[in-house]
């Protein structure tokens, strides 16, 4: 379990998140939406302890996170950054970056990191471009290079910052997909997203944010039914329920 306690965060003594207060549940997708600098990244990296807040505490199992060694952490959560420079490394070497926080100081894999790496990259439908290097996959592709890396980490806590930004529909859905599966391993979900129909039939918890605070944390249904969302992106959305086991579907109009 992870919870932020009146946590007020921000860069440089501007402060861009206030009054933070909440607890993301295990085993399920927390998904994070608001407008553009409302703060989203920010609530996201200072949950993930890669940004200090200025007042308050993040929880981590009891725990104040701060008190963990890096390496501990990196054994609890992992971080999907939105913006990575496309380094030159193969398929494997990134996803055996995953497995560093089990190392010992010289770096050397095991056979069982080896296993892991190789079982991982497999999963992710990647044999086939195992040896080549990343930048020679498509963006999407890529993604996936990158999540089967997270895998390979095997922390019970992910963070997302946009993992389906930049991606065609097919690569967003089957992200989406995967960020399912992971769920249904009892990993924790929080992630940041764009597209609003996604975060609202892919997330079990919607955090709605505006100028740096939560304005809503419920489910989407709830959030959809409390019309915040209309007010904070100035938008009409409608729902669309369909007969069979598909999961509603949300348009947004300006208003
Ligand atoms: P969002 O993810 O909702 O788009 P961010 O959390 O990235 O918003 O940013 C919120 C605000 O913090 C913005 O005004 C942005 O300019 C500012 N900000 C973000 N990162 C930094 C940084 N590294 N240094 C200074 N200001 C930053």
């Amino acid at each position: 379990m992870i919870k932020l306690k009146n946590i007020t965060a921000g860069y440089n003594n501007v402060e861009v998140t206030k009054n933070i207060n909440i607890a993301f549940e295990e085993a399920s997708i927390t998904t994070i939406i608001g407008k553009n600098g409302c703060g989203k990244t920010t609530l996201l990296k200072t949950a993930a302890n890669i940004l200090k807040a200025f007042k308050g505490e993040v929880i981590l199992k009891d725990r104040n996170i701060s008190s963990f060694s890096n390496k501990e952490l990196a054994k609890k959560l992992s971080f999907l950054p939105q913006i990575r420079k496309v380094p030159n490394i193969t398929v494997y070497n990134l996803v055996m970056h995953g497995r560093y926080p089990y190392l010992d100081f010289l770096r050397v894999p095991q056979q069982k990191d080896k296993e892991i790496v190789q079982k991982t990259i497999e999963d992710m439908a990647l044999g086939k471009y195992i040896n080549k290097n990343i930048y020679e996959l498509s963006g999407g592709q890529r993604q996936k290079v990158y999540i089967a890396m997270l895998l390979a980490q095997d922390t019970d806590i992910i963070f997302l910052d946009e993992p389906t930004t930049y991606l065609d529909i097919n690569h967003q859905l089957e992200i989406l997909e995967i960020i399912k599966r992971l769920k249904k391993m009892g990993k924790t979900i929080v992630m940041v997203l764009h597209d609003l129909n996604n975060a609202l039939s892919y997330s079990d918890k919607i955090c709605l944010m505006d100028k740096g605070e939560i304005v809503i944390y419920d489910s989407p249904e709830k959030v959809f039914e409390s019309r915040e969302i209309d007010r904070v992106f100035k938008v009409y959305s409608s729902q669309i329920t369909f007969e069979d086991e598909m999961p509603k579907q949300y348009l947004f109009n300006l208003k």
